[in-house]
């Protein structure tokens, strides 16, 4: 890790932001097998006609996993004493810009 002169974030974001992580990269990764199992398993049917109306049940375990866990960033990537929604994008201010209280420990 490279150090940057501010201590890490609270727990809580730090959980939050494992959480979004595993549903959203989980998704994908289980999104990208699925549709190499469903490539390998049916190796003679063209690519475009591998997701039909009888396996396209098997996208939404993947679907959900990543919708959930942008639902879970929109709803808990907050600050945990005010609720102000951070910014997505950026890192994680050393104080929250409404309430002041610390979101980085240390
Ligand atoms: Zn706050």
């Amino acid at each position: 890790m490279i150090a940057r002169g501010r201590g890490k974030p609270i727990h809580y974001l730090q959980n939050v932001q494992l959480w979004i992580w595993l549903l959203i990269g989980g998704g994908a990764v289980l999104f990208i097998g699925i549709a190499m199992a469903l490539a390998l398993l049916n190796p003679d049917t063209p690519a475009n006609q591998l997701v039909s109306g009888s396996n396209v049940w098997l996208f939404i375990v993947p679907a959900g996993m990543a919708g959930t866990g942008v639902y879970m960033s929109l709803r808990w990537w907050r600050c945990p004493y005010c609720r102000r929604p951070l910014n997505t994008k950026g890192a994680i201010p050393e104080r929250c810009p409404r309430c002041g209280n610390a979101l980085r420990e240390g």
